[in-house]
Protein backbone atom coordinates (compact mmCIF):
# COMPACT_ATOMS: atom_id res chain seq x y z
CA UNK A 1 0.00 0.00 0.00
CA UNK A 2 0.92 4.06 0.00
CA UNK A 3 1.74 5.25 2.69
CA UNK A 4 1.28 9.08 2.93
CA UNK A 5 -0.06 9.90 6.58
CA UNK A 6 0.37 8.53 9.67
CA UNK A 7 -1.75 9.32 12.61
CA UNK A 8 -0.72 9.05 16.41
CA UNK A 9 -4.13 8.36 18.15
CA UNK A 10 -4.93 11.22 21.05
CA UNK A 11 -4.93 7.12 23.15
CA UNK A 12 -1.37 6.94 23.73
CA UNK A 13 -1.59 9.70 25.51
CA UNK A 14 -1.75 8.04 28.95
CA UNK A 15 1.74 6.51 27.79
CA UNK A 16 3.22 9.42 26.40
CA UNK A 17 1.88 12.81 24.77
CA UNK A 18 1.31 11.64 20.98
CA UNK A 19 2.65 14.95 20.24
CA UNK A 20 6.16 13.58 21.70
CA UNK A 21 5.83 11.17 19.07
CA UNK A 22 4.79 13.12 16.48
CA UNK A 23 8.00 15.25 16.50
CA UNK A 24 10.13 12.41 16.93
CA UNK A 25 8.85 10.94 13.91
CA UNK A 26 9.18 14.17 11.69
CA UNK A 27 12.35 13.62 9.70
CA UNK A 28 9.81 10.67 8.05
CA UNK A 29 9.11 10.84 4.15
CA UNK A 30 5.60 11.04 5.09
CA UNK A 31 2.62 13.37 6.96
CA UNK A 32 2.92 12.01 10.84
CA UNK A 33 0.07 14.20 12.64
CA UNK A 34 -1.68 13.45 16.16
CA UNK A 35 -5.26 12.59 15.37
CA UNK A 36 -8.35 12.14 17.06
CA UNK A 37 -11.47 9.68 16.53
CA UNK A 38 -12.67 12.38 14.00
CA UNK A 39 -9.35 12.09 11.65
CA UNK A 40 -9.02 8.21 11.14
CA UNK A 41 -10.07 7.89 7.98
CA UNK A 42 -7.78 10.68 7.05
CA UNK A 43 -4.70 8.72 7.43
CA UNK A 44 -3.45 5.31 5.88
CA UNK A 45 -1.64 4.01 9.43
CA UNK A 46 -2.54 4.84 12.89
CA UNK A 47 -0.24 4.23 16.12
CA UNK A 48 -2.52 3.42 19.25
CA UNK A 49 -2.92 2.65 22.03
CA UNK A 50 -6.77 1.40 21.55
CA UNK A 51 -8.84 0.06 19.48
CA UNK A 52 -11.08 2.02 17.06
CA UNK A 53 -13.84 0.52 14.57
CA UNK A 54 -12.89 2.79 12.14
CA UNK A 55 -9.07 1.14 11.95
CA UNK A 56 -10.48 -1.73 9.57
CA UNK A 57 -11.47 1.03 7.24
CA UNK A 58 -6.94 1.91 6.83
CA UNK A 59 -4.22 0.31 5.69
CA UNK A 60 -2.26 -0.65 8.61
CA UNK A 61 -2.63 -0.33 12.87
CA UNK A 62 1.24 -0.15 14.87
CA UNK A 63 -0.01 -0.93 18.57
CA UNK A 64 1.86 1.29 21.42
CA UNK A 65 1.71 -2.19 23.29
CA UNK A 66 3.16 -5.70 23.46
CA UNK A 67 -0.33 -6.60 24.05
CA UNK A 68 -2.34 -6.81 21.38
CA UNK A 69 -5.44 -8.74 22.91
CA UNK A 70 -7.61 -6.08 22.47
CA UNK A 71 -7.59 -5.90 18.92
CA UNK A 72 -10.09 -8.17 16.95
CA UNK A 73 -7.76 -10.14 14.77
CA UNK A 74 -10.18 -11.34 12.59
CA UNK A 75 -11.59 -8.70 11.76
CA UNK A 76 -8.53 -6.74 11.08
CA UNK A 77 -7.94 -9.84 8.13
CA UNK A 78 -11.18 -9.80 6.60
CA UNK A 79 -10.38 -5.70 6.19
CA UNK A 80 -6.79 -6.37 4.91
CA UNK A 81 -5.30 -4.41 7.56
CA UNK A 82 -2.05 -4.96 8.80
CA UNK A 83 -1.14 -5.11 12.84
CA UNK A 84 2.08 -5.09 14.18
CA UNK A 85 2.99 -4.36 18.06
CA UNK A 86 5.73 -3.47 20.66
CA UNK A 87 7.35 -6.38 21.69
CA UNK A 88 10.67 -5.90 22.00
CA UNK A 89 11.53 -2.95 23.79
CA UNK A 90 10.22 -3.80 27.11
CA UNK A 91 12.77 -6.21 28.64
CA UNK A 92 14.62 -3.54 30.75
CA UNK A 93 11.76 -1.53 31.89
CA UNK A 94 9.53 -4.71 33.40
CA UNK A 95 12.90 -6.38 34.41
CA UNK A 96 13.28 -3.43 37.01
CA UNK A 97 9.93 -3.08 38.06
CA UNK A 98 9.77 -6.71 38.79
CA UNK A 99 13.15 -6.66 40.77
CA UNK A 100 11.65 -3.44 42.76
CA UNK A 101 8.96 -5.76 43.54
CA UNK A 102 11.53 -8.31 44.74
CA UNK A 103 13.83 -6.01 46.71
CA UNK A 104 10.24 -4.16 48.57
CA UNK A 105 9.44 -7.80 49.85
CA UNK A 106 13.25 -8.95 50.80
CA UNK A 107 13.86 -5.36 51.90
CA UNK A 108 10.09 -4.56 53.20
CA UNK A 109 10.38 -1.27 51.41
CA UNK A 110 6.00 -1.78 51.23
CA UNK A 111 5.62 -2.28 54.89
CA UNK A 112 8.12 1.03 55.63
CA UNK A 113 6.04 3.20 52.80
CA UNK A 114 3.00 2.25 54.44
CA UNK A 115 4.23 2.84 57.54
CA UNK A 116 4.91 6.31 56.49
CA UNK A 117 1.79 7.86 55.40
CA UNK A 118 0.58 6.98 59.07
CA UNK A 119 4.12 8.79 60.59
CA UNK A 120 4.57 4.97 62.61
CA UNK A 121 8.19 4.17 63.75
CA UNK A 122 7.97 0.33 62.62
CA UNK A 123 10.59 -1.91 62.59
CA UNK A 124 9.89 -5.21 61.11
CA UNK A 125 10.08 -8.55 62.90
CA UNK A 126 13.64 -9.77 63.01
CA UNK A 127 13.12 -12.35 60.76
CA UNK A 128 10.81 -10.67 57.86
CA UNK A 129 13.80 -9.05 56.06
CA UNK A 130 16.40 -11.60 53.75
CA UNK A 131 18.47 -11.03 50.92
CA UNK A 132 17.78 -12.15 47.35
CA UNK A 133 21.11 -14.18 46.42
CA UNK A 134 20.46 -17.69 46.65
CA UNK A 135 16.47 -17.09 46.42
CA UNK A 136 14.73 -18.86 43.40
CA UNK A 137 12.16 -17.50 41.00
CA UNK A 138 10.43 -19.38 38.04
CA UNK A 139 9.10 -16.77 35.49
CA UNK A 140 6.37 -18.29 33.63
CA UNK A 141 6.98 -17.14 29.26
CA UNK A 142 10.39 -16.78 28.62
CA UNK A 143 9.83 -13.97 25.77
CA UNK A 144 10.89 -10.43 25.97
CA UNK A 145 10.00 -9.55 29.25
CA UNK A 146 10.68 -13.04 30.89
CA UNK A 147 14.03 -12.72 29.49
CA UNK A 148 14.28 -9.38 30.91
CA UNK A 149 13.18 -10.15 34.30
CA UNK A 150 15.67 -13.24 34.43
CA UNK A 151 19.11 -10.99 33.22
CA UNK A 152 17.76 -8.00 36.40
CA UNK A 153 17.11 -10.78 39.09
CA UNK A 154 20.14 -13.08 37.44
CA UNK A 155 22.59 -9.94 38.27
CA UNK A 156 20.82 -9.19 42.02
CA UNK A 157 21.76 -13.24 43.02
CA UNK A 158 18.41 -15.04 42.14
CA UNK A 159 18.50 -18.24 40.84
CA UNK A 160 15.95 -17.87 37.73
CA UNK A 161 14.07 -20.97 36.06
CA UNK A 162 11.68 -20.92 33.20
CA UNK A 163 8.54 -22.18 31.99
CA UNK A 164 7.63 -22.20 28.12
CA UNK A 165 6.03 -24.84 25.68
CA UNK A 166 8.73 -27.05 24.75
CA UNK A 167 10.77 -26.45 27.94
CA UNK A 168 13.79 -26.06 25.39
CA UNK A 169 16.43 -24.06 27.38
CA UNK A 170 16.65 -19.95 26.88
CA UNK A 171 19.48 -17.76 27.68
CA UNK A 172 19.91 -16.54 30.85
CA UNK A 173 17.63 -19.25 32.50
CA UNK A 174 19.20 -21.61 34.93
CA UNK A 175 16.52 -23.92 34.26
CA UNK A 176 13.24 -24.52 31.83
CA UNK A 177 10.52 -26.52 32.57
CA UNK A 178 7.97 -27.13 30.02
CA UNK A 179 4.26 -26.08 30.35
CA UNK A 180 3.47 -29.68 31.07
CA UNK A 181 5.51 -29.49 34.33
CA UNK A 182 4.05 -25.87 35.53
CA UNK A 183 3.10 -27.23 38.56
CA UNK A 184 6.77 -28.98 39.78
CA UNK A 185 8.48 -25.33 38.48
CA UNK A 186 6.58 -23.50 40.76
CA UNK A 187 6.92 -25.92 43.74
CA UNK A 188 10.05 -24.42 46.10
CA UNK A 189 10.86 -21.00 44.83
CA UNK A 190 10.63 -18.27 46.49
CA UNK A 191 8.63 -15.92 43.84
CA UNK A 192 6.65 -17.01 40.72
CA UNK A 193 6.64 -14.10 37.97
CA UNK A 194 3.79 -14.58 35.52
CA UNK A 195 5.42 -12.56 32.10
CA UNK A 196 2.67 -14.71 29.51
CA UNK A 197 0.68 -12.78 26.51
CA UNK A 198 -3.17 -13.00 26.94
CA UNK A 199 -4.27 -15.72 24.28
CA UNK A 200 -7.51 -18.36 24.30
CA UNK A 201 -4.60 -20.70 25.49
CA UNK A 202 -3.16 -18.82 28.46
CA UNK A 203 -6.52 -18.17 29.67
CA UNK A 204 -6.40 -18.79 33.27
CA UNK A 205 -3.28 -20.72 33.00
CA UNK A 206 -2.44 -19.44 36.53
CA UNK A 207 -5.13 -21.50 39.04
CA UNK A 208 -6.05 -22.67 42.24
CA UNK A 209 -3.60 -25.82 41.30
CA UNK A 210 -0.42 -23.28 40.56
CA UNK A 211 -1.60 -21.35 44.75
CA UNK A 212 -1.77 -25.07 45.59
CA UNK A 213 1.55 -26.16 44.30
CA UNK A 214 3.48 -22.66 45.36
CA UNK A 215 5.27 -22.64 48.82
CA UNK A 216 3.56 -20.80 51.61
CA UNK A 217 6.65 -18.40 51.80
CA UNK A 218 5.97 -17.67 48.31
CA UNK A 219 5.29 -14.63 46.75
CA UNK A 220 3.30 -14.18 43.56
CA UNK A 221 4.03 -11.46 41.10
CA UNK A 222 1.75 -10.81 37.62
CA UNK A 223 3.41 -8.42 34.62
CA UNK A 224 1.48 -10.25 31.66
CA UNK A 225 -2.01 -9.15 31.81
CA UNK A 226 -4.71 -10.13 34.33
CA UNK A 227 -6.62 -12.78 32.86
CA UNK A 228 -3.77 -15.36 32.63
CA UNK A 229 -4.77 -15.43 36.11
CA UNK A 230 -7.72 -16.84 37.82
CA UNK A 231 -7.75 -13.75 40.19
CA UNK A 232 -10.43 -15.10 42.66
CA UNK A 233 -8.08 -18.41 43.27
CA UNK A 234 -5.42 -15.46 43.71
CA UNK A 235 -7.24 -13.64 46.35
CA UNK A 236 -8.60 -17.16 47.84
CA UNK A 237 -4.74 -18.19 48.03
CA UNK A 238 -3.54 -14.81 49.70
CA UNK A 239 -6.56 -14.51 52.48
CA UNK A 240 -6.09 -18.46 53.40
CA UNK A 241 -2.17 -17.65 53.76
CA UNK A 242 -1.32 -20.34 51.23
CA UNK A 243 0.75 -17.90 49.88
CA UNK A 244 2.81 -15.39 51.43
CA UNK A 245 2.41 -11.65 49.40
CA UNK A 246 1.73 -10.31 45.31
CA UNK A 247 3.01 -7.63 43.51
CA UNK A 248 -0.06 -7.42 40.49
CA UNK A 249 0.81 -4.69 37.75
CA UNK A 250 -2.55 -6.41 35.53
CA UNK A 251 -5.53 -7.33 37.23
CA UNK A 252 -8.88 -9.47 35.31
CA UNK A 253 -10.56 -5.06 35.10
CA UNK A 254 -8.41 -2.48 34.75
CA UNK A 255 -8.33 -0.05 36.59
CA UNK A 256 -8.83 -1.89 39.66
CA UNK A 257 -12.07 -1.73 41.12
CA UNK A 258 -12.42 0.59 44.54
CA UNK A 259 -13.95 -2.49 46.13
CA UNK A 260 -11.10 -5.45 45.20
CA UNK A 261 -9.88 -6.73 48.64
CA UNK A 262 -6.73 -6.49 46.84
CA UNK A 263 -5.99 -2.85 47.78
CA UNK A 264 -6.34 -3.62 51.20
CA UNK A 265 -3.99 -6.31 51.90
CA UNK A 266 -0.90 -5.95 53.55
CA UNK A 267 1.26 -8.04 51.33
CA UNK A 268 0.03 -7.17 48.25
CA UNK A 269 1.69 -4.40 46.03
CA UNK A 270 -0.80 -2.69 43.35
CA UNK A 271 0.30 -0.63 40.04
CA UNK A 272 -1.74 0.55 38.01
CA UNK A 273 -0.45 -1.47 34.70
CA UNK A 274 3.02 0.75 34.35
CA UNK A 275 5.32 -1.92 34.41
CA UNK A 276 7.17 -0.66 31.27
CA UNK A 277 6.55 3.18 32.00
CA UNK A 278 9.56 5.05 30.97
CA UNK A 279 10.20 8.65 29.21
CA UNK A 280 11.89 7.08 26.51
CA UNK A 281 9.00 5.05 25.36
CA UNK A 282 8.10 6.93 22.59
CA UNK A 283 11.27 7.17 21.39
CA UNK A 284 11.03 3.03 21.69
CA UNK A 285 7.80 2.14 20.10
CA UNK A 286 9.12 5.18 17.44
CA UNK A 287 11.74 3.48 16.57
CA UNK A 288 9.63 0.10 15.47
CA UNK A 289 7.36 2.60 13.05
CA UNK A 290 10.18 4.17 11.51
CA UNK A 291 12.08 0.35 10.95
CA UNK A 292 8.75 -0.70 9.14
CA UNK A 293 8.64 2.77 7.11
CA UNK A 294 11.69 1.83 6.21
CA UNK A 295 11.04 -1.85 5.40
CA UNK A 296 7.50 -0.97 3.06
CA UNK A 297 9.71 1.71 1.15
CA UNK A 298 12.25 -1.11 0.35
CA UNK A 299 8.97 -4.36 0.13
CA UNK A 300 10.37 -6.13 3.12
CA UNK A 301 7.79 -7.91 5.51
CA UNK A 302 6.77 -5.90 8.87
CA UNK A 303 9.34 -5.98 12.00
CA UNK A 304 6.30 -7.29 14.83
CA UNK A 305 3.46 -8.55 12.46
CA UNK A 306 1.00 -10.00 14.23
CA UNK A 307 -2.37 -10.03 11.54
P1 LIG B 1 6.99 -11.79 23.60
O1 LIG B 1 6.24 -12.13 22.38
O2 LIG B 1 8.41 -11.36 23.48
O3 LIG B 1 6.95 -13.00 24.63
C1 LIG B 1 5.80 -13.75 24.89
C2 LIG B 1 6.28 -15.15 25.22
O4 LIG B 1 5.17 -15.92 25.69
C3 LIG B 1 6.85 -15.86 23.99
O5 LIG B 1 8.08 -16.43 24.34
C4 LIG B 1 5.79 -16.91 23.69
O6 LIG B 1 6.35 -18.08 23.11
C5 LIG B 1 5.27 -17.18 25.08
N1 LIG B 1 3.97 -17.85 25.08
C6 LIG B 1 2.86 -17.54 24.36
N2 LIG B 1 1.88 -18.42 24.63
C7 LIG B 1 2.38 -19.30 25.52
C8 LIG B 1 1.86 -20.44 26.18
N3 LIG B 1 0.60 -20.86 25.95
N4 LIG B 1 2.65 -21.09 27.05
C9 LIG B 1 3.91 -20.70 27.27
N5 LIG B 1 4.48 -19.64 26.68
C10 LIG B 1 3.72 -18.95 25.82
O7 LIG B 1 6.12 -10.67 24.32
P2 LIG B 1 6.62 -9.74 25.53
O8 LIG B 1 7.09 -8.45 25.00
O9 LIG B 1 7.47 -10.53 26.45
O10 LIG B 1 5.22 -9.45 26.23
C11 LIG B 1 4.47 -10.51 26.79
C12 LIG B 1 3.15 -10.00 27.29
O11 LIG B 1 3.37 -9.21 28.44
C13 LIG B 1 2.44 -9.08 26.30
O12 LIG B 1 1.63 -9.83 25.42
C14 LIG B 1 1.65 -8.18 27.19
O13 LIG B 1 0.36 -8.73 27.39
C15 LIG B 1 2.42 -8.18 28.50
N6 LIG B 1 3.12 -6.91 28.75
C16 LIG B 1 2.79 -6.22 29.87
C17 LIG B 1 3.43 -5.02 30.14
C18 LIG B 1 3.08 -4.22 31.37
O14 LIG B 1 3.15 -3.02 31.34
N7 LIG B 1 2.72 -4.85 32.46
C19 LIG B 1 4.41 -4.52 29.26
C20 LIG B 1 4.74 -5.27 28.13
C21 LIG B 1 4.09 -6.48 27.89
Amino acid sequence: FELERVGVHESVDPVFPASELSSYLSDLPVDVDVIGDDEIDACDAVVTLEHREAFLEIDWVHSIQAGVDRFPFDALEANDVILTNSTGIHDRTVGETVAGYLLAFSRRLHEHVANGTERRWDKPAWDDAFTLPGTSACVVGTGTLGSGVADVLGALGVHVTGVRRSGDPVPGFEEVYANDDLLEAVADVEFVIVTLPLTDETHHTIDADVFEAMDEGARFVNVGRGPVVDQDALIAALESESIAGAALDVFGTEPLPEESPLWGMDEVIVTPHCAAFTEDYFRDTGDIVRENVDRLDSGEAFHNRIV
